[in-house]
């Protein structure tokens, strides 16, 4: 168990936090007699100590911590990053990576993680899982060994952060055609020149570190290559933010500009080639992401349900003791447990080196639209109250927009799986 996950945190007044359950109840040596709404398929029995102490911390800093400034991050669209540093104090930041000052903990411990920052915003896990997966991801499983101990140990504080630009603007479900290119420094020996242009790049705007996927002239090859910020020359590399989202806002998101952007060639990673490099830091992040958004569904649930409780209408009944209502948060818990469980599932597989791309598409996908789809239907049970941002559900539903988009719009994950089911490819 890592030290830093156990750090008491410091107390402050809630606004709008759950409560955050003693997970003793649900302990693994716990018999479990009794339905539990917030966990209907005891879920919890397949987690190990540690892994709910690590999710008991999560669960704490994000309901004490983030939960009451998101509101206002959100009608801002503003970001703070100081949010990575608390992280990062905590070994919240690239939790599975060993070594480095990680945390070193399991594929599920890292996923309950996600859940725990996407419980209170997409956004907030969406620079958490790019700082971490991508970034880090990057950096670790294909970094040279300097540039692991260089970078590795300031990020996983939160001192540095990261950014992994992958899609361009006229390339994003098909990253294979991306424009973006890397020649030989024709005066500098020992750099390369990077030129081409990266959109929707959450964090860009405020990254110290860029991992860029662009191909290399000399073979037509795509490469991995780590931008430093502090050793772009003036004009060479500017990262404006896309103001005005309607989803993500309490994240930041902009584009990357490389004009002859001079790299030192010991920053392009060494050994990999190809799509697979950037592929599999999102299939890192992309398992992130389908227990991540079980959180955010698990947030509407809970909103729902107290709501439907208080609210009353026609002879002064509350909500849920209408079968339309009740169907509709049985729907959403139903899907929420099961997706738990197939994410927990994957994660064990990825752990033992058993977990398939297709399956990480899969959960992927899956959770991503059951998400976007019940919140969409709960938020239903607020009325005109949803409208209110207050009532915190119109915000997830944005967010899960978006969830449903990146990292593989869903539909390109039916065809992967398409693929894998038929034999036929699909895609062009
Ligand atoms: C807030 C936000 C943050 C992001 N952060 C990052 C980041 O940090 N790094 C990064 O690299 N990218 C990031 N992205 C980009 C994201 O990954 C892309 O938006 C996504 O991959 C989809 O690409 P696109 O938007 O170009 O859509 P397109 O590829 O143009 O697709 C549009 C639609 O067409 C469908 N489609 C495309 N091709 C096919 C086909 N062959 N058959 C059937 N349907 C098809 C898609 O499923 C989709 O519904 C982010 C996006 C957003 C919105």
């Amino acid at each position: 168990m890592s030290r830093l996950l156990l750090r008491q945190l410091p107390s402050r007044a809630l606004f709008h936090a759950r409560p955050v359950p003693s997970v003793r109840t649900y302990a693994s040596t716990s018999p479990i007699s009794q339905f539990t709404w917030e966990d209907p398929l005891a879920s919890k029995n397949l987690l190990t100590e540690e892994e709910l102490a690590i999710s008991e911390t999560a669960e704490r800093y994000c309901q004490e911590q983030l939960q009451p400034r998101v509101l206002q991050a959100y009608r801002d669209e503003h970001y703070d990053p100081k949010i990575l540093e608390e992280m990062g104090e905590l070994g919240l930041l690239g939790a599975t990576i060993d070594g480095y000052g990680c945390a070193g903990v399991s594929t599920v411990a890292g996923a309950l993680i996600t859940r725990a920052v996407e419980r209170v915003d997409s956004g907030y896990r969406s620079s958490m899982s790019v700082q971490s997966s991508l970034a880090m991801g990057a950096i670790h499983d294909f970094g040279s060994p300097e540039l692991k101990e260089k970078y590795l140990p300031e990020m996983a504080k939160g001192k540095l952060i990261g950014a992994f630009g992958l899609t361009e603007p006229n390339h994003g479900s098909d990253p294979g055609s991306m424009e973006a290119v890397a020649r030989e420094h024709p005066q500098k020996e020992g750099y390369y020149l990077l030129t081409g242009s990266k959109t929707w790049i959450t964090n860009s705007p405020i990254a110290d570190v860029l991992v860029v996927w662009a191909k290399l002239q000399a073979t037509g090859k795509i490469r991995g290559f780590l931008v430093n910020r502090k050793q772009c020359p003036a004009g060479t590399l500017e990262t404006p933010a896309i103001k005005n989202k309607t989803g993500l806002r309490a994240s930041i998101t902009g584009m990357i500009h490389l004009e002859d952007c001079p790299v030192p060639k010991e920053n392009m990673f060494p050994e990999v080639e190809g799509l697979k490099g950037p592929f599999a830091c999102l299939n890192s992040a992309r398992y992130g992401i389908a227990l991540g958004v079980m959180g955010a569904l698990e947030d509407c649930i809970d909103r729902a349900r107290t709501y439907s409780l208080e609210r009353k209408q026609f002879k002064g009944n509350p909500l849920a003791k209408y079968q339309l209502i009740q169907k509709k948060l049985a729907d959403a818990a139903t899907d929420a447990a099961y997706g738990t469980l197939a994410a927990i599932q994957v994660g064990r597989l990825k752990d033992q080196g058993k977990a398939t791309p297709e399956m990480i598409s899969m959960i992927k996908r899956q959770n991503c639209d059951r998400a976007l789809h019940n919140s969409r239907v709960l938020q239903e049970i607020f009325g005109g109250n949803a409208v209110s941002d207050e009532y915190m559900i119109g915000r997830h539903v944005a967010n899960l927009y978006v969830t449903q988009t990146y990292e593989g719009q869903s539909d390109i994950h039916s065809l992967i799986l398409g693929r894998a089911i038929t034999g036929v490819q699909a895609f062009v």
